[in-house]
């Protein structure tokens, strides 16, 4: 059986690989397209939609979405209230909402996935961060973006704190009486550990941990080229989500 497949914010960098990713595989049907702003009413075959209340007729299983921080909780609430199963790449969501979607997720028996990072080298490394982490507490994270990214720090830096935070004893890093001479010379705090965000054009994803001990240090990174590398994530989820009850939080529970 096919399965059909609803792409919020099909416009945009990640969308459009999730569009063409779709279309190739012959297991998968688009039966809509979302973008608020767009004038196209189809594109090949398939219709458009500006406004997400007008879809919730359609007969689809899965939801994608890429769309902006903002639209992301909604758009979520809405694809499971309608009886679509997300498969949401879009960041920026707080564990609250994470926690208010997965009860809603039970009470509609569906599936869903939100994933920081649905490249597999990511997760991977957010498992490797997490298994050094507990022998090598004092920990530093970049992460490196291109710059039209809206959010900061990206939800992948944030899901890596909060796996090592998990296994190591809560740890204040740096001395007690630090002092930045320019305000976010540090990067963000969690937890005790320091977040950097870099935003360059040329960039796409990529990631460093960094962890220090005595006369060592261990550098783990990885590194999205290309937005190909989310694409077969993204696939797996909405190939998983369909025979599931409930939604999880980052892909590594759907491998
Ligand atoms: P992007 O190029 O800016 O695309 C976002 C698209 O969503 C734009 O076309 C935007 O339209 C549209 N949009 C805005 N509000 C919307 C709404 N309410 N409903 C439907 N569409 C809406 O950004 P991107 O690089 O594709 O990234 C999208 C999201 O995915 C970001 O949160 C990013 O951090 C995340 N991401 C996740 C992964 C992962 O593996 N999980 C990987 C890369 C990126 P306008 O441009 O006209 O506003």
């Amino acid at each position: 059986m096919s399965i059909n497949v609803i792409i919020a914010g099909f416009k945009g960098k990640m969308g459009q690989a999730a569009y063409k990713m779709v279309s190739e595989d012959p297991e998968l049907t688009l039966v809509g397209l979302l973008d608020p702003f767009t004038d196209e009413k189809e594109i090949a075959g398939v219709p458009v939609f500006n406004r997400k209340e007008d879809m919730a007729d359609l007969d689809a299983h899965v939801w994608v979405d890429f769309t902006t921080p903002k639209a992301a909780y909604e758009n979520t609430d809405f694809a499971l209230s309608s009886g679509f199963a997300p498969v949401v790449g879009t960041t920026g969501f707080t564990p609250e909402q994470i926690e208010e979607l997965t009860e809603l997720s039970r009470k509609k028996e569906l599936g869903g996935l939100i994933a920081p990072n649905f490249a597999l080298g990511a997760v991977l490394l957010m498992q490797f961060a997490a298994q050094a982490a507990k022998y090598f507490p004092d920990v530093e994270i970049i992460e490196l973006h291109h710059d039209q990214k809206k959010d900061a720090p990206s939800g992948t830096a944030v899901k890596t704190a909060e796996l090592i935070s998990q296994v190591r004893t809560s740890k204040q890093q740096g001395v007690a009486d630090e002092e930045e001479t320019i305000a976010g010379a540090r990067g963000a705090e969690f937890d005790g550990m320091r977040i950097h965000s870099v935003r360059l054009p040329g960039l796409v994803a990529h990631q460093e941990v960094i962890f220090g001990s005595q006369g060592e240090g261990l550098t783990l990174r990885h590194d999205s080229y290309d937005r190909v590398s989310f694409m077969t994530g993204v696939n797996l989820g909405i190939k998983e989500v369909v025979k599931r009850s409930e939604l999880v939080y980052g892909l590594e529970h759907l491998l």
